[in-house]
């Protein structure tokens, strides 16, 4: 079969995320243009083949028995500034990078993005926020590419963003580029600069994480609960509620999903009884397929 892809098999997703967790993709594709993501979309949506679309990999918990289905890697990367103030992303740009160049060059709007070690797409997904401020704020519009390979954008007013939460997390497709607006700030730079510094200072980062774990509920932090909760250092296998942010479960080795999923049950549990506050997971776990729902590209 002639494809308009390339692809590999059982490529292992504990070296495509943060937290170093789970097994193979049953097929692995890397996708640099919109135009291949179009076919590949209509070629998984043709052959009944399951698919997930992956950024940095900074918010997954990915399946030990891996994704019987493609992982399309996201690397539609370049930065464009079609006019003072709008900064115009491919999805698979490094949205931290983002942060720090506006910021550097006196615009406002995403200093938070600073070392959130996201995808642009990931961060428009998530609705990555931090620091006061969230994505959607800053969106102008956003490029995607739906399950059947049309290519859409849509404006600002056409979308809704919450805490975490975007349109984007029930549409089936991908996103491949978006445009932000950000406003002059002569202090940008300095506010980003104060942000990094924070964050490494508070936030495990030469450990390997998925960032917060849980929301926060709209009474207090989930990182306070869990420490107030005494749960600082619980461990599950090689998984452990860090010593330095209590909402963030680290991957002291070899970790597993299993421990990381125990691990998040025994936190929610022990909250609730203690705080009588019912956690709900930030991360994205993404469970393994039965071999009967899946297509097959090759065979
Ligand atoms: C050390 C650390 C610090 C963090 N700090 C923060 C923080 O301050 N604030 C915050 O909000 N988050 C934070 N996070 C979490 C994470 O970075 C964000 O959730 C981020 O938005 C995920 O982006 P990603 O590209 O890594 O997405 P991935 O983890 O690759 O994917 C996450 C979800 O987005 C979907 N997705 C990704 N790209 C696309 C696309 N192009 N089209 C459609 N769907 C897509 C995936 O299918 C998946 O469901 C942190 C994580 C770490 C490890």
């Amino acid at each position: 079969m002639d494809l308009p892809f390339t692809y590999q098999r059982d490529r292992l997703l504990s070296t495509l995320c943060t937290f170093g967790i789970g097994g193979p993709a049953r097929y692995y594709v890397e996708v640099r243009e919109v135009a291949v993501m179009q076919s590949l979309l209509l070629f998984c949506k043709e052959h009944a083949l399951p698919f997930f679309i992956l950024g940095k990999g900074s918010n997954c918990l990915f399946d030990d028995q891996g994704f019987n289905g493609v992982v399309i890697h996201n690397k539609i990367d370049f930065l464009e500034r079609p006019a003072p103030g709008l900064f115009r992303a491919g999805a698979g740009y490094s949205f931290s990078l983002l942060g720090v160049q506006s910021a550097r060059d006196g615009w406002s709007g995403l200093e938070f993005a600073s070392g959130i070690p996201a995808s642009v797409g990931g961060a428009v997904f998530m609705n990555a926020g931090a620091n006061g401020a969230e994505v959607g704020n800053a969106v102008v519009s956003v490029e995607f590419v739906d399950e059947n390979g049309a290519l859409h954008e849509y404006a600002r007013e056409d979308l809704h963003f919450s805490y975490r939460t975007s349109d984007f997390q029930q549409m089936a497709g991908a996103i491949v580029a978006a445009t932000f607006a950000l406003t002059r700030s002569e202090a940008a730079r300095k506010k980003q600069l104060e942000i990094i510094d924070y964050r490494v200072k508070t936030q495990p980062y030469g450990e390997k994480s998925a960032g917060c774990i849980f929301r926060n509920p709209s009474c207090a932090s989930a990182g306070a609960l869990i420490d107030q909760a005494g749960l600082k250092t619980l461990s599950c296998g090689n998984a452990e509620v860090s010593a330095m942010h209590a909402n963030f479960i680290v991957n002291k080795g070899q970790a597993t999903a299993r421990d990381v999923l125990q691990l998040i049950e025994w936190i929610k549990k022990a909250v609730f009884e203690k705080k009588g506050v019912q956690l709900e997971s930030e991360v994205r776990y993404i469970a393994n397929i039965s071999e009967d729902r899946v297509g097959k590209i090759d065979d």
